[in-house]
């Protein structure tokens, strides 16, 4: 059998391993498959091409170029996942195993495309935040903006997700604008380079956004600078000795951790055997165990019942654990198949002593279990262990040994302040689960265990028909934890994307704050056009475009058939005497529903235009009460443009209806679609 020889890709060259090159085997079989690194990467050279070559190209395109410079990538590693399944097999992984880690890792750079067109502008700058008053009279203003940092995020990865591990990282940074060198952890690293040579062979991505880094990273981290990230996930001893390089510490070179975590599940005092939320936890624990045969930052390493139902517990665990078919991955009937590699395999044994000095194992025997297709002593295989802890009070090595394989301890608890308690002794995890159907344990749980836990998911007989499951992280929402699990936080929509770009604080005039945040702002200059905004094309309208429109007089006979027509006779509209005892109003009052009919019949243009649909209107504010006789008017701004198609693209109007006092009483952003 020839070994593969997995390469590096640096400053645009494919580099074959070399001197220093480590041998990879086989998960299954222990054969050494492939060869990986070369000591003589110029990891210099490679920083330097990230950065003059890649950011560049990458921070001249807009956040939507990006997003769909995101979208076509995940498209195309869509289209080639069949050969990555493939070459996963060896690693260890099942089938399954794959789809969670290649169709995730695609699904969630599909998120990233879309959250980037939908929630980050067409533009090169994104802003957090709305515009700070700092003057009185508005001519000095402060608005919060986003910028790409412009040097290079070196993600270094964990061995149990080859893909997602890689694409979870890398769509967030590409999104910001930031070139990105990735560094597999060597055992898995022969199907990452598959996925970088299928995203650089397809030709979607600019010259120097992305390098591989196959096998050692040799000195690199001692060349970053301050405008460089490292995305770190991985043991908490590698992250300690990787954060106090002095050069990171020098530089304040950010450093985002992902490491070891005791995550824990909660069974709730009401899931008793019999109830739906019972049967959930049996089936969510046994899944967390045995999905890539527990190597999983987020699986369930501790499970926290009543003191009442740990005898149940166990016996249903067991009796599906049971049925747990561990064998070569390869195989249709194969539930379970190996740890990454034997060196795992021997950590594992070990942590699971260690833990086996504080619980008694209920389940699993590490020397007397079934493989079927493969040979158990050559290949990495255990089989799920499942411990319980009599006294987790006086425990600690089983609230701080990451056994990272199937091994899981069930310990009970008395009240949901003791479950809560033993829950937050993990120091810091990912995520902690709770399977209840009784509110108030949810939120007792939340108040007390939020703060020590990066995600919190409840489940029960409500959500379990579509719920993503305990191990699962999601793109949207935020991946990382305090404490032991390294104190970072990935993805999270566009939090995750925020990792890779500097906020920082604009003050200035509102014309100033205009040109940098590509968006009008109130204050600034407000231009008139040579036609109504309406009658012109997308491309037409100036960002500042105003129109300003005549006014009109309300009268009682208005807010009366208003009413009438509408149903909302409130006595606010229609009772002088009972108005006038309410503290808002001077006696009765327009509708404010009536205030913005008026405005849109007073600045619509009725004919045939650009102007394709009205598709909503955000942020509004009745300000002053309008009374019969007050007579409004309306200003109608552009305010920013965002194109969605080749045909139609949104425009953002900032509306503002004054009396006839000039004091304003109601404001909004109105949204249109137009034509191009
Ligand atoms: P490591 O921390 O050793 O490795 C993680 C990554 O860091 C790998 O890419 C590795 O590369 C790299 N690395 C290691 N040393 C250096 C260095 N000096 N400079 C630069 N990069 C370095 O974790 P392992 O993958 O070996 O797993 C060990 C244990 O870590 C597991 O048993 C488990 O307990 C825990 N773990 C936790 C994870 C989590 O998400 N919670 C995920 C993975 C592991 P290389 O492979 O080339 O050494």
């Amino acid at each position: 059998m020839s070994i593969q020889q997995v390469s590096s890709f640096a400053s645009g060259q494919w580099i074959a391993p070399g001197a220093g090159a480590r041998n990879i085997a086989s998960a299954i079989t222990g054969e050494v498959i492939a060869t990986a690194g070369n000591d003589a990467l110029d990891v210099q050279a490679m920083l330097d091409y990230g950065r003059n070559v890649g950011g560049p190209s990458l921070r001249a395109m807009t956040f939507h170029d990006r997003a769909r410079m995101l979208k076509a990538l995940a498209g195309h590693l869509n289209q080639h996942k069949q050969a990555l399944y493939e070459a996963s097999f060896d690693t260890g992984a099942t089938q399954s195993d794959h789809m969670i880690d290649v169709d995730g890792g695609i699904g969630t750079m599909f998120v990233f495309a879309s959250k980037g067109r939908r929630e980050m502008p067409d533009a090169q700058v994104y802003l957090d935040g709305d515009v700070e008053q700092l003057s009185r009279n508005g001519t000095f203003l402060g608005q919060h903006i986003c910028t790409p940092l412009q040097g290079v995020a070196v993600h270094i990865n964990a061995f149990n997700f080859p893909v997602w591990g890689m694409l979870e990282k890398l769509a967030p940074t590409l999104l910001a604008g930031v070139p990105a060198i990735v560094k597999p952890a060597t055992n898995s690293c022969y199907v990452t380079e598959l996925a970088v040579r299928l995203m650089l062979d397809s030709g979607i991505l600019p010259a120097g956004a992305l390098q591989l880094v196959s096998g050692g990273l040799g000195d690199m981290l001692d060349h970053l600078g301050m405008m460089d990230v490292v995305s770190f996930t991985g043991s908490a001893n590698t992250a300690l000795k990787l954060r106090s390089n002095p050069v990171i510490l020098e530089n304040s070179v950010r450093f985002v951790a992902e490491q070891d975590s005791l995550n824990a599940s909660i069974l709730g005092p009401d899931a008793i055997p019999g109830t739906p939320e019972f049967d959930l936890f049996v089936k969510e624990v046994s899944r967390e165990m045995t999905t890539k045969a527990g190597q999983k930052c987020t699986a369930v390493r501790r499970i926290i019942a009543p003191n009442g139902q740990v005898e149940a517990v166990i016996e249903a665990l067991s009796a599906r654990l049971a049925k747990t078919t561990i064998g070569d991955p390869r195989l249709e009937t194969t539930r379970m198949g190996a740890l990454v590699s034997m060196g795992q395999k021997h950590d594992v044994l070990e942590k699971a002593a260690i833990i086996g000095t504080e619980a008694t194992r209920v389940y699993g025997d590490p020397d007397s279990f079934t493989v079927d297709g493969a040979d158990a002593d050559k290949g990495a295989f255990v089989p799920p262990m499942l411990f319980h802890c009599a006294d987790p009070d006086n425990a600690q090595r089983v609230h701080d040994t990451e056994a990272f394989g199937p091994v899981s301890t069930v310990m009970g608890y008395r009240d949901v302040d003791h479950a809560v308690e033993l829950a937050n002794k993990g120091q810091g995890s990912l995520v902690a689960s709770v399977i209840t159907h009784d509110a108030e344990v949810a939120r007792q749980v939340a108040m007390g265990a939020g703060a020590y836990h990066g995600r919190l998911y409840f489940n029960n007989r409500d959500s379990m028909g579509e719920s993503t499951g305990h191990g699962s992280p999601l793109p949207h929402m935020v991946h990382g934890g305090p404490g032991r699990a390294g104190g970072g936080e990935e993805l999270g929509g566009v939090r995750g994307v925020m990792h890779y770009m500097q906020r920082t604080a604009i003050q200035g005039s509102p014309d100033i704050l205009s040109a940098i945040g590509q968006q009008w702002v109130p204050g600034g200059t407000e231009i008139e056009g040579p036609a109504h905004p309406f009658t012109r094309k997308f491309g037409e309208l100036s960002i500042g475009e105003t129109l300003y429109s005549p006014s009109r007089t309300v009268t009682l006979e208005d807010i009366e058939t208003f009413a009438n027509f509408t149903g909302d006779t409130f006595y606010a509209h229609m009772d002088d005497a009972a108005a006038k005892r309410n503290p808002f109003f001077p006696g009765r009052v327009a509708h404010g529903y009536l205030l913005l009919s008026f405005a849109a019949g007073l600045f619509v243009e009725p004919n045939e235009g650009p102007v394709l649909a009205n598709t909503g209107l955000d942020n509004l504010r009745f300000m002053q009460p309008v009374s019969a006789g007050d007579s409004i008017k309306v200003r109608l701004t552009v305010k920013k443009k965002t194109p969605r198609n080749e045909e139609y693209g949104e425009v953002r109007w900032h509306v503002t209806l004054t009396n006839q006092a000039d004091e304003k009483v109601a404001e909004y952003e109105l949204l249109t679609m137009n034509a191009f």
